[in-house]
């Protein structure tokens, strides 16, 4: 890991604007997925650290709050740009603890410093109404303030990028924000907590506590100081913590697990598809909730798209994301292969074809090969779980019912994708997926600019956008009488 500034490498918990350790010392050890490499080693803190950090969120939040949108807006564009100005030293840390190649370390970086920028610039927006009354002498105000204390839960496949489109409305809108990052990836939370406290954000406003999930988190959902939770990360923890938050009553943010579809009509544009399907199924070695989980292909065009999509397949480079040219990491750990394993076994026995891959890779550790599967069919288990890996199962399809019928065949609905160059059609199944986010001839649909979140089990909630910052408000209505 080569950094410039190395102060950005830390190895302690940032609560109430202080480096600490653990209670007990402990720590546990941050290793690199692509080397077996140890890092660093970072607190094993707890519920009382994490309660601290909540005290110190609730005492400075208030000043926090009056200081004027403006004037938050200022600090958190410095954040923004301290993002930036490191870019090179947080991409570094971050492919050294999470495995993706380089290249897509910068543009998460990038990418999470969007978010802080927007929302100190949608800090600014946040308007109330003014209603008419239902009495002449009555009037009806509308505000919105900042919920209060927040927590947030980050997964360690965008190590950055989670943690900031929560933190950027949050903060924005001036509220306080206590993180548990997760255990693969703290380094880069840890940096960004180095970055808000350079850019000014005042000490109790933003804590990262790492260590314990059940234990921090346990005490987070309990905590009755805080008064929402915004967590990113599998549907299965999701509904714990909503069940941990039910008794104080949290406002809950949820992105959750996917299922994707990703649609291919007979009247697509076939290069436009499979460039689309390479970038949406294995960007960050197909470990993220919007990769496309199933490639529904119709009948007339399949045969044609598996062959283009292979060619594709063989151009990609597998090696440690630090190196020059790789545009596939390992995966994050033991568990995630051992998964990719699993679904791959289960299709290949239930009739599935390997067009190519379907193995591990000879680097060994946690590579797997880019694979595709041909003739997958719903009673496979690719076909309900989400593989987050560098797998493309390739469905079959004849019509557009049956497509749109196998798309919504899933208790998920986060990302889909569909290509055609029909405009009915278009207009048809974008109304007909039950998806918080649909592309159309297209595979790439994060942006910082527009709403990203799920239906059904994939959550509550969204992020990024105008609407992202409405999760960190609460409605309050004034009524005026006597006038
Ligand atoms: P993934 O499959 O992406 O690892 P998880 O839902 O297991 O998804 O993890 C996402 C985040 O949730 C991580 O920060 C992890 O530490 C945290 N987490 C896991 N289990 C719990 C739990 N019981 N309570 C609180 N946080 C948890």
């Amino acid at each position: 890991m080569k950094l410039t500034d190395t102060s950005l490498l830390k190895q302690q918990c940032y609560i109430n604007g202080e480096w600490t350790d653990a209670d007990t010392g402990q720590t546990f050890a941050v290793e690199n997925p692509a080397t077996g490499e140890v890092l660093a080693h970072v607190p094993s803190a707890g519920a009382d650290e994490t309660r601290r950090a909540i005290d110190a969120a609730r005492l400075a939040q208030p000043a926090w709050r009056a200081r004027t949108a403006g004037e938050r807006a200022k600090i958190l564009r410095r954040w923004h740009e301290l993002l930036l100005a490191n870019q090179e030293d947080l991409a570094q840390l971050m492919t050294a603890e999470q495995g993706k190649p380089l290249v897509e370390s910068r543009g998460e970086i990038a990418y999470a410093a969007s978010f802080i920028e927007w929302f100190a610039e949608e800090g600014k927006r946040i308007y109330g109404d003014i209603i008419p009354p239902h009495h002449a002498d009555k009037r009806v105000l509308v505000t919105k303030e900042p919920i209060g204390v927040c927590v947030a839960i980050t997964p360690w496949n965008f190590p950055s990028a989670m943690i900031t489109r929560k933190a950027g409305p949050a903060l924005a809108a001036g509220c306080a924000m206590v993180l548990k990052p997760a255990e693969a990836t703290p380094l880069s939370a840890l940096a960004l907590a180095e970055l808000a406290e350079r850019a000014g954000v005042p000490k109790g406003i933003f804590s990262v506590v790492t260590g314990d999930a059940r234990a921090i988190g346990g005490e987070m959902c309990a905590n009755p100081t805080v008064r929402k939770l915004t967590f990113t990360g599998s549907t299965e923890v999701g509904r714990i913590l909503m069940q941990q938050c039910a008794p104080t009553i949290k406002k809950l943010s949820l992105e959750l697990g996917g299922n994707a579809p990703f649609i291919v009509f007979d009247d697509a544009n076939l290069d436009i598809a499979v460039q689309g399907a390479m970038a949406s199924k294995y960007r960050n070695a197909g470990q993220t909730c919007v990769c496309a989980n199933r490639l529904l292909i119709q009948d007339g065009i399949y045969d044609a798209f598996v062959e283009k999509l292979a060619a594709a397949v063989s151009a990609l480079q597998v090696g440690n994301g630090a190196d020059d040219g790789v545009t596939q990491g390992p995966l994050i750990d033991d568990a995630a292969i051992a998964k990719v394993e699993e679904l791959v076994d289960d299709a290949r026995e239930k009739g599935a074809r390997v067009v190519c891959g379907g193995k591990r890779h000879a680097l060994g550790r946690t590579y797997y090969q880019p694979t595709i599967l041909s003739n997958v069919t719903p009673a496979m288990r690719l076909a309900r779980e989400e593989v987050f890996g560098p797998v493309a199962p390739v469905f079959r399809f004849k019509t557009e019912a049956e497509a749109v019928a196998m798309a919504n065949d899933t208790e998920f609905g986060l990302a889909s994708y569909f290509y055609t160059e029909n405009l009915a059609r278009t207009m048809r199944v974008s109304s007909a997926l039950e998806y918080g986010i649909i592309g159309v001839n297209t595979g790439l649909i994060s942006t910082e600019v527009a709403p990203f979140g799920g239906m059904k089990s994939s959550g509550l909630g969204r992020e990024g956008s105008k609407y992202g910052i409405e999760d960190y408000l609460e409605i309050k209505h004034v009524c005026i009488g006597g006038i």
